[in-house]
């Protein structure tokens, strides 16, 4: 028995590479897949989107018909699509694998209701190593406290449409989270002008869109003296749609709840010795 899989933004960068994904991993069958409602993919084969040929799997627009054929649904789409999938798998009673960043506040609550009903994993990154990144940085934060400057740098591709990446914001939320601050009131987005100097305890947001970058992130901290940057490169996509099954097989055996990454990859709290901050 092999567990299926729902993909919703099926011909899109990241919902191509999960079709991908799905004929390369062991334990997991395409089921289903959906993209926008009168999008130019509707209605063609997810396998032939990919680049693979035929897998006799039609790309619906019903969102629904898509939940109800899988076992887990896994989402890379746009957040207009998210409150329609979490009512979705709220009534067929499937997992939910998010990783559609760039959410509001009603397509974030609609995602928290679904996870008071099955177990959903929100990631705003599917790899490893940025999983690992974040919790480096947390222990960073909590060894320096306030003496150091705190900036966050990321990279992606031109086609990116939010900004900052939802791993920058994940980032500056785990270190205002250790160092006790409210990232709204102190996260400061690009900067320009007669600013004047910096305040220490802002955490500063720098982003770039150029060219084919998969997804760059480092995180500065910066004393009098020194300087510490983590940094994390991905290098293809296929990284996050690894992460996003395995995450869709741990979901199939939870009960419900609100789970990230670190969850899946069991180093919740540990690797920096911190409660990760929610
Ligand atoms: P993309 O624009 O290439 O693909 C999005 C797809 O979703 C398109 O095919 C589009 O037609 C489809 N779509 C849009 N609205 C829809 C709807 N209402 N219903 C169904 N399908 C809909 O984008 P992408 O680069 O593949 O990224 C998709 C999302 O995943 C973005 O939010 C991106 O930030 C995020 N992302 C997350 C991770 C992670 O690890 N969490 C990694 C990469 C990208």
């Amino acid at each position: 028995m092999t567990l299926g899989i729902g993909i919703i933004g099926a011909a899109g960068r990241m919902g191509r590479m999960l079709v991908e994904a799905s004929q390369q991993l062991d334990g997991f069958h395409l089921a289903a897949a959906c993209d926008r409602a009168g999008g130019s993919a509707v209605g063609r084969d997810a396998g032939e989107l990919a680049g693979l040929g035929a897998l006799g799997v039609q790309v619906a627009e019903k969102v629904t018909e898509a939940v109800q054929a899988a076992d887990v649904v896994i989402d890379f789409s746009l957040p207009d699509a998210t409150e329609r999938v979490a009512s979705a798998c709220a009534d067929a009673g499937r997992p939910l694998v998010l990783g559609t960043t760039g959410l509001g506040p009603e397509q974030q609550a609609a995602v928290d209701r679904l996870a008071e009903q099955v177990a959903v994993v929100q990631a705003a990154n599917y790899s490893t190593g940025v999983t690992l990144l974040t919790a480096l940085v947390e222990q960073a934060a909590h060894a320096l406290g306030d003496s150091a400057d705190v900036e966050i740098i990321e990279a992606h591709h031109r086609h990116k449409v939010d900004a900052p990446s939802g791993t920058a914001l994940r980032l500056g939320e785990a270190v205002a989270g250790v160092l006790g601050r409210d990232l709204h009131e102190h996260a400061v987005y690009g900067r320009e002008g007669q600013e004047g100097p910096r305040d220490r305890r802002t955490i500063g947001f720098e982003t770039i869109r150029a060219g084919d970058i998969v997804g760059e992130h480092t995180v500065l901290f910066a004393g009098d003296g020194e300087r510490l940057e983590l940094t994390h490169k991905a290098s293809r996509r296929s990284t996050f749609a690894f992460g996003a099954y395995r995450a869709a097989m741990w979901a199939s055996q939870q009960p419900p709840g609100r789970y990230d990454m670190r969850d899946v990859l069991g180093i919740a709290g540990s690797a920096a010795g911190i409660e990760s901050p929610r």
